[in-house]
């Protein structure tokens, strides 16, 4: 039988603490799963400050040529700007072409037949925005000017629509809502609502997103709406920036970023993400929550198709958040990293 041959990219921080807790986790699925074969991957900062490269060749040649999907931790990306770095995660979106960051977000209710009382998915264009990172500076007679480039083009805002209404069609509410501030930027959030508002209209489509109900929502409205009445939202969809600081947001709702997955898909290859950085706060300390990174590799499987593992690991994550003897400081525990993952594997 084929075996699946999974990347794993650590990278920094408390990225190598939880990309190995995510491994334990795929590894206790057995028979659920093909055989696995795992390929270590370099990347990172620390790589870079050791060897001048954050993201080696060889790393993106063996998840194209060698890999049918992967996990990645996180990178620390300095906040100055470091010369001839550049970070490896957002060069491996644009690499990959994994053009939509899946990020579902959903409280575990009290109870387990309970409704959760947050349950979205924010959809985050991954190629383009202000991530192109197209920035200048010029020197004029009052001091510096900064400038930067938004990119929005009509292709990536129809394929990242497309994969929202897709989402929207195989949930219960069936709702896209659509983030932008065009009432400002008329001509690029312009083009962006425009043409995901267009995707049902497409004659490809005939009819198949019918049932899916459109809204819209000017983003720092939508921020305020989010925390005051979640339960609205369904499915959003978000140029890049929005995208990734309503994901952060929302996962306040849920009690921590560590609970968090996501993962970067396009139309061959899917890599599973914890949304959270490589928080430089607590690394080393192996308190890190893996519960995102977990479940990071729980949602690269359903995108994989392997339903019944992925919904193994989620039922068991759900149970250990939900018993609440065996968690991480982020969520008020005061377990080790290790004693998570361990809780976890007793409920697979
Ligand atoms: P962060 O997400 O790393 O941390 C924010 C806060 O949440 C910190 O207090 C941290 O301790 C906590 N936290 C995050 N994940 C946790 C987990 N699994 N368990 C327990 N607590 C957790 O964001 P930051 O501190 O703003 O950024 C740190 C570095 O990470 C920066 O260099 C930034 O560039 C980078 N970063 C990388 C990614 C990525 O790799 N995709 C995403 C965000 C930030
Ligand atoms: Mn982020």
């Amino acid at each position: 039988t084929k075996s699946l041959r999974i990347g794993l990219i650590p990278a920094d921080g408390i990225g190598r603490e939880v990309i190995p807790a995510a491994r334990r986790v795929l590894e206790a699925l057995g028979s659920d799963l093909p055989k696995l074969e795992f390929h270590d991957l370099l990347a990172g900062f620390d790589l870079f400050t050791r060897t001048g490269t954050a993201l080696p060749s060889e790393t993106i040649h063996v998840l194209k040529e060698e890999c049918d999907a992967a996990l990645f931790g996180a990178v620390s990306s300095p906040s100055r700007k470091v010369a001839g770095y550049s970070s490896p995660i957002v060069a491996l979106r644009k690499e990959l072409d994994l053009y939509a960051n899946i990020r579902p977000v959903v409280a575990v209710s009290p109870n387990p037949e309970g409704k959760p009382s947050v349950d979205l998915v924010v959809v985050r264009e991954n190629t383009e925005c202000l991530y192109v990172k197209q920035e200048t500076m010029t020197q004029t007679d009052s001091g510096r000017e900064a400038r930067a480039t938004r990119l929005i083009t009509e292709r990536a805002s129809r394929r990242i629509g497309r994969m929202a209404f897709e989402l929207a069609l195989a949930r219960p509410r069936k709702k896209v809502t659509i983030i932008h501030k065009s009432n400002v930027l008329s001509v690029t959030d312009g083009l962006f609502r425009e043409t995901v508002r267009a995707v049902p209209t497409l004659p490809e489509i005939s009819g198949r997103f019918d049932s899916v109900t459109i809204a819209e929502q000017i983003v720092d409205s939508a921020v305020y709406r989010l925390f005051r009445e979640p339960e609205i939202y369904d499915v959003m969809v978000a140029p890049n920036l929005y995208g990734d600081i309503l994901s952060d947001a929302a996962a306040a709702l849920v009690g921590s970023l560590g609970l968090v997955p996501s993962v970067n898909a396009g139309d061959s290859f899917v890599m599973g993400e914890p949304v959270h950085g490589s928080a430089p706060d607590i690394e080393g300390q192996r308190i890190a929550n893996p519960l995102a990174a977990i479940r990071s590799a729980a949602l690269m499987l359903r995108h994989l198709k392997y339903e019944d593992a992925a919904n193994r690991i989620d039922t068991a994550v759900d149970h250990v958040i939900r018993d609440g003897r065996v968690l991480t400081p982020d969520l008020g525990g005061k377990s080790k990293t290790d004693e998570v993952v361990e809780a976890v594997l007793r409920r697979l």
